[in-house]
């Protein structure tokens, strides 16, 4: 039996049509009047945009949805569906706290109540009867100011019981001017004893060496094998580990044609790379984990092998994860065991 790890899926992306589209109807919100019949919603909600900021906007819909009192209703939705329909066994998500906080609040206000919503999400992650292992990754933003991304960071470190590290988001085409104030954010993390991922070498404009060092994990970063392959030997020595999305590529327009993740898969491999399949935003794809499994063996970009070095990967680079081997070997060896006696129904 495989279970599986998420590592990188955004709160917002993660609410797949039917669930957004049943809600908005259940609130009486406009958005039930413009889309009466699902399928339309569907078709708007998941259709692919041309840019990567194209495609954020669709966020701010859902994080508009997403306030102190309905977190438990999505989040709830959440771990159901990903427990009955992908297997997994461990998720990090991610998002971040101060857009989920009321707009007409000022800055200060909205930032006191960010650590409300980290215990929300948290509460909800783990009031439930399935059995996953979850933990938060808090998104600072490139369009945030730096105060608010720094009262983020130190957010993340005074909660670890819901909270293993953060993330750089927002669209990576914003950070060149403020590359300076960036680095000094993630040198605080680090202070700070945070876990560190960032969307980074996602598109051609998102390709910032000097953030590198700051990394343990790589939000994406597609464009390091694919132009900057001379960059791989030093990511294998610093064991940092590459989040690809493969289905985002597709619906930012940041690739033409999954066919192109070979290279990034085929020199990964040979420099040393590990690399974690993910979905970003599994419930704006509308494609879940196992599927993008399947679409890169079925598109001959990856073999099984392959598939399953990157899935033990996942389990070796999340943050949060408290076992020394993935749970699949655990339970291999439980099912070749000697049956138990005591275990067997007698037969009759
Ligand atoms: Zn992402």
């Amino acid at each position: 039996m495989a279970l599986y790890a998420e590592l990188h899926r955004h709160l917002g992306g993660s609410v797949v049509p039917r669930i957004l589209w049943r809600y908005f109807h259940r609130s009486g919100s406009e958005w039930s009047e413009q889309f009466a019949e699902y399928p339309e919603f569907e078709d708007f909600y998941t259709r692919p945009r041309k840019t990567l900021d194209e495609y954020l906007e669709l966020h701010t819909l859902v994080e508009k949805t997403q306030t102190l009192d309905t977190l438990p209703y999505f989040i709830y939705r959440l771990i159901r569906g990903a427990y009955v329909f992908e297997n997994l066994a461990y998720l990090e998500l991610r998002y971040t706290p101060y857009l989920r906080t009321p707009e007409e609040y000022s800055q200060n206000d909205r930032i006191d109540r960010m650590a409300a919503i980290v215990e929300a999400v948290g509460q909800a992650s783990q009031n439930h009867n399935y059995s996953i292992i979850t933990s938060q990754i808090l998104c600072t933003h490139s369009r945030l100011p730096d105060e608010v991304n720094r009262a983020i960071v130190e957010l993340a470190a005074q909660m670890p019981e819901y909270v293993c590290g953060i993330d750089l988001a927002g669209g990576d085409a914003h950070y060149g001017d403020r590359l300076s104030e960036l680095i000094q954010l993630y040198e605080y993390a680090r202070s700070l004893g945070l876990k560190t991922t960032g969307h980074l070498y996602e598109t051609h404009e998102g390709c910032y060496p000097e953030l590198l060092p700051y990394l343990m994990r790589i939000g994406h970063g597609i464009q390091i094998p694919l132009h900057y392959p001379h960059l791989l030997p030093q990511l294998a020595r610093q064991g940092q580990c590459l989040e690809v999305c493969p289905t985002t590529y597709l619906k930012t327009g940041t690739l033409d044609d999954l066919s192109e993740l070979k290279i990034v898969f085929d020199r990964c491999f040979d420099a040393g790379v590990d690399i974690a399949i993910c979905t970003d935003n599994a419930g704006l794809h509308n494609v879940r984990l196992p599927f993008e499994y399947e679409n890169l063996l079925t598109l001959d970009i990856i073999d099984f092998e392959q598939l399953q070095a990157c899935q033990d990967a996942s389990f070796r680079h999340a943050f949060a994860w408290p076992y020394p081997e993935h749970p699949a070997s655990l339970l291999t060896g439980l099912l070749q065991n000697e049956p138990n006696p005591n275990l067997t129904p007698a037969l009759t």
